[in-house]
């Protein structure tokens, strides 16, 4: 999977729309302590569903909202959209994947404009080999989490990197059935 593009509304200290556009290769984010470089992960972390607040640094899940300034006020929504280009068996597709909270009322995804649940968004992902969990996204201070996880927590992230976490989501839903 290679994510295309970032567009970022009222996330946290992107209050005003801001469009990424990510080339292939290597991209690199720079800047002074505090400028936002975080939160862009989060942003990306918390479209592909992440649904605790308390790794993306919040109480609750609000505080993902701008929360204003001395000379800004606060915004009432945040929404995150993935541009990404995913490849499958005809080919790669383009998919627009967004997330949308607003406060008090809570999360909704879509994809490619239609409404879907977290977890059609989440299978989206695992199915990609990647989603909010993955080994690929390493947040500040997550590298001696890996060293120290047990041995169960490690097989998880290995079966998030080979793509077949989503078909552990499949196989409970099929024996619950
Ligand atoms: P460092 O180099 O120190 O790691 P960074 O570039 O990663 O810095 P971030 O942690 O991404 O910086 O950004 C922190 C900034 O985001 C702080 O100024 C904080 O006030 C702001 N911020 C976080 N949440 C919100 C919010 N809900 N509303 C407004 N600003 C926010
Ligand atoms: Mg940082």
């Amino acid at each position: 999977m290679q994510i295309k593009r970032l567009r970022i509304t009222g996330f946290k200290s992107f209050v005003e729309p801001a469009d990424l556009v990510i080339e292939s290769g290597l991209t690199g984010v720079v800047g002074p302590n505090g400028c936002g470089k975080s939160n862009l992960l989060e942003a990306l972390r918390w479209t592909m569903g992440e649904a605790s607040a308390k790794s993306l640094r919040g109480a609750g899940m609000d505080d993902v909202i701008f929360a204003g300034t001395a000379t800004r006020p606060a915004r009432d929504f945040a929404e995150v959209s993935i541009l990404a280009e995913i490849a499958g068996p005809d080919g790669a597709d383009e998919r627009e994947i967004v997330r949308r909270i607003e406060r008090g009322a809570g999360s909704a995804y879509r994809i490619d404009g239609r409404d879907v649940r977290a977890k059609d968004v989440g299978l989206l992902f695992a199915d990609a080999a990647t989603g909010a969990h993955s080994p690929a996204l390493v947040s500040q201070g997550r590298i001696g989490a890996v060293i120290a996880a047990k041995p169960a927590d490690r097989r998880a992230m290995l079966e998030d990197a080979a793509g077949i976490a989503g078909l552990h989501v499949r196989r409970k839903d099929a024996e619950a059935r």
